[in-house]
């Protein structure tokens, strides 16, 4: 078995028939690793003319000190400080990647101060520009750090696009400890979703054929004992439960690179948070941080497992349950009425697993016929809905709709219709298929606390 910091910089042959290649070659995640930065860059080789990206915020954080320190050490530093707008965050969005795009001046490297916002906009620019980029994180607040995946908003729309990990990774956990506490539980809530996305991940390789590889799930395993171990600690910043969480955080972007997607750390636990983020953009309304919803979704998704689970699938009428499958005239109103102005993407997406009554029925005598095998390997992914819970709890993190500003309507409706959104196969496709999302929404919602005034 090869430890975790092995994988860095690393490309192996894998049983799963493909080789794997981690292009992160180095993680400092200590006290005072900032002042590490200089040595990392030499230690990489990497150019000694760079360029800083920051927000206002995170460049008061630690944007100045970088400053001061790299040019104290004769590197050649520019940077572009993106404003805030008023009230609001800066945004992975179409005017800010343009805004980065006019005001980048012409250099080797860049370096990245920030969180989910800053790195993936600069991820997006060293792409473009393919020159390598380096990340000095201020919050434990999501997984996409050193993952090769960029979040954007392009027209109202979530999407993903493929870049580049960063090459090295910089955690201070002097600064990691004093992030805000919602961003810090956001993170909790991101990496709390591993049991259900991976199960997730399991089901479409069983039932639609999706490529599955098991070394990425065996990472982040190794790390789930420490976040969800001491939660406690998390609530009362102990830097060695920070660390512990942070490093499950990188190691889970590394996953997700390992895997060549985001299977192993997405499944419909975040298409409810991506619907929720999009639903909000329809409406014009904010919408929660990522990992704080994450949590919530995840709750939801890990009680819907369980309920399916101990269903009694092999004694099913399928005809009974085909024949009260929506007609296609009712899903098009059905579409059009939620997703707005966003249904023809939505149905484009959906059309990759939409599929006629004969089709879905042989899909489901095949999924009835292996449900004792199919029910026994899902379950040894799966975490207890409980036990999620008092973890976010006892750390202070989201565990109810009303945490996150939706209505307990909203929420319900998101869980509906959140398999549309995306062509990936989980339990709200397992569980709608059977006419058991329906069946179950509003016991889960009850039983969980999630509903809760
Ligand atoms: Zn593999
Ligand atoms: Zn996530």
């Amino acid at each position: 078995m090869i430890m975790p910091d092995e994988l860095l910089g690393a490309s192996f042959q894998c049983e799963c028939g493909r080789t794997h290649t981690v292009p992160v070659r180095k993680i400092v995640l200590e006290e005072g690793a900032y002042l590490r930065l200089p040595e990392v860059l030499e230690e990489l080789s990497l150019p000694r003319e760079l360029c800083l990206i920051a927000d206002d915020n995170t460049y008061g954080v630690l944007g100045s000190r970088l400053l001061r320190l790299l040019s104290g050490k004769d590197y050649r530093v520019r940077e572009v400080v993106l404003p805030s707008p008023p009230g609001g965050t800066v945004k992975a969005d179409q005017p800010t990647t343009d805004k980065l795009q006019s005001e980048l001046p012409s250099v080797p490297l860049l370096v990245a101060i920030g969180s989910g916002t800053i790195n993936d906009l600069t991820k997006l620019a060293a792409f473009r520009r393919n020159i390598p980029y380096v990340v000095v994180c201020t919050a434990p607040s999501m997984n996409g750090y050193t993952s090769s995946i960029v979040a954007l908003t392009t027209e109202g729309l979530k999407t993903t696009s493929e870049a580049r990990p960063p090459v090295a990774v910089v955690a201070d956990l002097d600064v990691l400890v004093e992030a805000p506490m919602e961003m810090i539980t956001a993170g909790l809530g991101d990496i709390v979703s591993k049991p259900v996305s991976t199960a997730d991940w399991k089901l479409a390789q069983i039932v639609s054929g999706e490529y599955f590889c098991s070394r990425p799930i065996e990472l982040v395993t190794r790390f789930e004992p420490l976040f969800m171990g001491n939660p406690q600690g998390i609530q009362r910043r102990q830097p060695e439960a920070i660390r512990a969480l942070t490093e499950a955080l990188l190691y889970s972007g590394i996953s997700m690179v390992i895997a060549g997607s985001s299977s192993p750390a997405s499944g419909g636990e975040h298409l409810i948070s991506h619907t929720l983020d999009m639903q909000a953009d329809l409406a014009g309304r904010k919408h929660d941080l990522h990992g704080r919803q994450v949590g919530v979704t995840t709750l939801f998704a890990a009680a819907l497992y369980e309920r399916v689970l101990r269903e009694d699938v092999p004694s099913f009428d399928l005809d009974a349950i085909v024949g009260r499958a929506t007609g296609s005239r009712q899903l098009d109103d059905s579409l059009d009425s939620y997703w707005g102005r966003l249904a023809e993407v939505v149905r484009k997406e959906l059309s990759f697993k939409a599929s006629g009554r004969e089709e879905s029925r042989n899909r489901l005598a095949t999924i009835r016929e292996q449900w004792g095998r199919i029910a026994a390997e899902i379950r040894g992914f799966l975490r207890p809905w409980s036990q999620i819970r008092d973890v976010l709890r006892q750390a202070g993190a989201a565990t109810q709709i009303r945490d996150i500003g939706v209505s307990v309507e909203q929420f319900r409706e998101a869980v509906l219709h959140a398999r549309e959104m995306r062509r990936r196969y989980t339990v709200l496709d397992l569980s709608h298929e059977f006419r058991l999302l329906e069946k179950h929404v509003d016991g889960i919602l009850g039983e969980t606390g999630l509903a809760a005034e």
